[in-house]
């Protein structure tokens, strides 16, 4: 097929990173076994830092950045797919090193892909996208660790982000009592009606780290990393967990091993990006019955491809409420 189609473009250039819209034909998409017409992406922090250059993400130029998509087989020579499934793909480098989700067709392995789930349309399955995913695999971490809703409060912290808020939303419906950290207090009627039982500023956990502080939390879900992990791990109960998987404040962690050796504090690391399929399978059908498509209607905003320059701005600026989808083809 020659036709062309519009995509996101990220180039090197000697004055540094340039971004473009472009036309492109099939004949520029990167190897793969299965074409699809992509319908929905959406706007994950990653997918800021790629764009506006503040993160090191591209590891290939010129680039379609898009860390997820949701769309339907255009052709396929992969044994699983054929011309007319709706399916998904999140993470596997795409839209780091290989073309992802900003442009209207994609070129993927279909090894990547997980058919779209029942009950779900494209533009649903990008409101949940990476970050929601990822939401589901922190509370799924907490749960394999034992974490039970009568144990005491959860700490989400990044909480009006996309993973802090899907969070919060799947730890409500589950029969947590959730506590949401936010820097934002405007939000708080938006995060209790998620679900959150209380809030606290994220000011309360960025002070001084002590290795031991009063224990307060049965887990934690923290996308922000740095000092705000490091102020949660000192104040988690004895044998409680902490689910790990975000850098929003920092990639350091300024902690000792205290709260490990003398309270036996759990620190699960998780990582959507390659995630075997079997466990991706397993964590969108924990979605359809564990996150109310009501609860991730109220926490989504829908944005055109010719918005995502500014949305990516501001995702990086902390300014990003909930999940952006975005309608590719609009
Ligand atoms: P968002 O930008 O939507 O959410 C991040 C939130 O963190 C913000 O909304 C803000 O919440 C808070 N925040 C931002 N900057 C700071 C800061 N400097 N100090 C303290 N808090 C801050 O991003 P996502 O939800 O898409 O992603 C969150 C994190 O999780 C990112 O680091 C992302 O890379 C990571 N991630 C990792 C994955 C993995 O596989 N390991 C997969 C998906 C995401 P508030 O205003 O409420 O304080």
């Amino acid at each position: 097929m020659t036709d062309s189609f519009r995509a996101i473009l990220v180039s090197k250039t000697d004055e540094g990173q340039k971004m473009e819209f472009v036309r492109l034909t099939e004949a520029d998409l990167m190897e793969g076994d299965v074409t699809i017409d992509v319908a929905h992406s959406s706007v994950n922090y990653k997918d800021g830092l790629a764009i506006t250059g503040k993160g090191p993400i591209i590891r290939r130029w010129p680039l379609v950045p898009g860390i997820d998509l949701a769309g339907t087989v255009r052709s396929s020579s992969h044994p699983k797919w054929k011309a007319g499934d709706k399916v998904v793909l999140g993470g596997w480098g795409v839209g780091e090193g290989h073309f992802g989700g900003y442009a209207e067709v994609a070129r993927v392995n279909g090894d990547w892909l997980v058919p779209l789930p029942e009950g779900f349309s494209t533009a649903d399955a990008m409101a949940i996208g990476v970050a929601g995913y990822t939401a589901m695999l922190c509370v799924m971490a907490l749960e394999e660790q034992g974490v039970k809703p009568a144990q005491g409060e959860i700490l989400v912290t990044g909480a009006a982000g996309g993973v802090g808020s899907t969070a919060i939303a799947i730890l409500a419906k589950l029969g947590f009592t959730v506590v949401a950290a936010t820097g934002r207090p405007a939000e708080e009627a938006f995060l209790k009606s998620l679900g959150a039982a209380s809030i606290i500023d994220r000011k309360e956990l960025s002070g001084p780290v002590k290795p031991l502080a009063k224990t307060r939390w049965a887990g934690v879900i923290d996308t922000v990393g740095s000092t705000m992990l490091a102020n949660a791990i000192s104040q988690v109960m004895p044998e409680g967990t902490v689910a790990a998987t975000g850098l929003a404040g920092g990639m350091d962690l300024p902690t000792s091993v205290a709260p490990f050796i003398l309270r036996g504090v759990r620190l699960i690391g998780v990582n959507s990006v390659t995630t075997p399929i079997a466990r991706r399978m397993e964590c969108w059908k924990r979605l359809s019955h564990d996150l109310d498509k009501s609860k991730l209607a109220a926490l989504t905003t829908h944005v055109k491809l010719d918005d995502v320059p500014r949305i990516a701005a501001d995702i990086v600026a902390g300014k990003v409420r909930g999940r952006v989808v975005v309608d590719v083809k609009a």
